[in-house]
Formats: structure tokens, sequence, C-alpha cells
């Protein structure tokens, strides 16, 4: 299957619109690549492609990739569909600019398909899309010959679910392993990631490809960079990249997989290919790859 990283920020951007980090401000100055909000994309034979969450900026994403513009008619369009890993507003924004788009099909889990509601009643006004549930047993079929199979990897609702209604311990949060049946490649799609776990370990361990939640390397970075001195505790649902119960660790046990972060907040070390923290994942031979990088899984 061919895969292609539309965004590879975590929500924001980078640089982040409102931040003047001095990540943010490297970037506003040329020194670093910017980055639009992640989102994937993905094909098993060239004609049909299935979006890996559908972020703000996919617009521009679009617009950026050939392989995913209109044609052959005048409003043909390579995309199939969605696949949702959580309800948050940076994965499942862009859904709106894709109203009106006939025949479209979302998969997402049954919190995030209840909780996005009101978004998907207004959606379905513009054209009738069909919203399928992720979780099902057995997994899905996608066109083009991909096998699909969502995993709960978090249990944190979005911010805007009111606390009666964030359902505690629900799967709100998934991990998609997407398998091609044609060459038997195997994709691991995690770009949330609140905590490892021996199932996240199995999935790693049977992939060729593991795209991971790298949103943060150090817990305190935010903190640090945004407000000064010895920074605070970041609090959210990912699980930072070091530390000895942090995701490089678990990834050094799957040395044979590429292995890829994705998803970087906008005060995260890795965003600087000359930083330490580059140095430590490029040492284990994991990789951050730009926007638009391609490759075949
Ligand atoms: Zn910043």
């Amino acid at each position: 299957m061919r895969v292609v990283l539309l965004g590879t920020a975590a929500d924001g951007g980078f640089p982040r619109w409102n931040c003047a980090c001095p990540l943010c401000a490297a970037a506003r100055d040329g020194k670093l690549p910017p980055r639009t909000q992640e989102c994937a994309a993905l094909t098993g034979n060239g004609r049909d492609w299935w979006l890996l969450n559908a972020s703000p900026d996919l617009r521009t994403q679009l617009t950026a990739t050939p392989a995913l513009w209109p044609g052959a008619g005048p409003r043909d369009t390579p995309l199939r569909g969605v696949l949702l890993t959580d309800a948050e507003a940076e994965h499942a924004g862009g859904l709106t600019m894709l109203r009106g788009t006939p025949g479209l099909k979302v998969y997402a889990a049954p919190p995030v398909r209840a909780v996005l509601t009101p978004l998907r009643a207004g959606l379905d006004r513009y054209a009738s899309w069909e919203w399928a549930d992720s979780l099902a047993d057995g997994g899905f079929v996608l066109a083009g010959g991909l096998v699909v199979t969502a995993h709960p990897v978090g249990a944190q609702a979005p911010a805007y679910v009111p606390a009666r209604a964030a359902a505690p311990g629900a799967p709100w949060v998934t991990a998609y392993r997407v398998e091609d049946l044609a060459t038997g490649g195997v994709l691991l799609y995690a770009p949330s990631v609140g905590a490892w776990s021996s199932a996240l370990d199995d999935l790693c361990a049977a992939a060729d490809c593991v795209l991971l939640d790298g949103t943060v390397f150090d817990p305190a970075e935010t903190g640090a960079a945004v407000r000064g001195g010895a920074g605070r505790a970041a609090t959210g649902p990912h699980l930072p990249v070091s530390g000895p119960q942090g995701s490089l660790a678990a990834l050094a046990r799957h040395p044979g997989r590429r292995r890829v972060y994705i998803r970087m907040d906008d005060t995260n070390p890795l965003l600087d290919p000359a930083s330490p923290a580059r140095a430590r994942v490029a040492a284990q031979r994991v990789e951050v790859l730009p926007d638009g990088a391609e490759f075949v899984v």
C-alpha cells in the first residue's frame, strides 16, 4: 500500500498560529520546515484513497498531493472515506471541508460516532454518508484490498465533551491496523496513544511500519517553552517519547519495523533536526518525516 503523510504537527500546526516559542519563531524565520495538522492518506490500488483522520488543514493538504487531485470527471475524487481515530477537532474538523462529496464512508468508534451526532446530521444534509462502527467484530475491508481493524489505545474524551457524557473507560481513542491483502504489508497508525500496553506491543511486532504518537518528547517541555523556567508537566492523553515508560523505550523492543513519529506538538524538540532529542531518536533508527512524505508498506 502507498501511504502519504499529509500533515505531521499536533493541533494548531507548526508554527502554531498563536505561539512565539523558540521553535515556532524558528519556523517563522524559515529555519525549520512548517508542518500542517496531523492526517495521512493510503491506498491499496492507487485508485481508491482513504484518509486517516481529516485535519482542519485538509484542503491545503489535498491541494499539495497530486495523487489526491480530482479527475477524470469534473467532480470525481479518488477519496472514498475517512478513518477517524478520535473525535478531536484536529482529526474530525476536516470532515466539514468534504461536505457534499457523494458516497463517502466514515469509520469511527461508538463514542466518537455518538459525540459527532450533531456534526453528522449537518453533513448528511449536504450528501448522505455512511457512518460505520470501526470496532465492529472482524474489522472491515476498504476498496483497494485493505483489511482494517481498530484497537482502543486511549480513554480520554475530547475537552469539549461535558463530564457527564465523557463515559470513563470508553474507547475514545483508537489505533488502526491496515493490511494490504495483495502484498501482506501491515501499517499500524496510532497518532494518539494514552498509555502503552501489551496489546500495542503485539500490534507493533506484527506491523511492517508503525506511525506513532510523537506529541511530546518530555512531559515538561510545553510549560518550559511557553512559560519559561522549569516548566510544568503537561496534562493530556499523550504518552511522551522519552523516559523509562515512554514510547521510545517501547519502540526499542521492535527494531525490525519501520517506525515514524507523527503529530509533534510545536514545543517538541523533535521538530529541530539539530536537537539532542532528534539525535536520540535517530540513534534508534526511529524517523521523523516531513509533511508530504510518501512511502510503500
Ligand atoms: Zn510554539
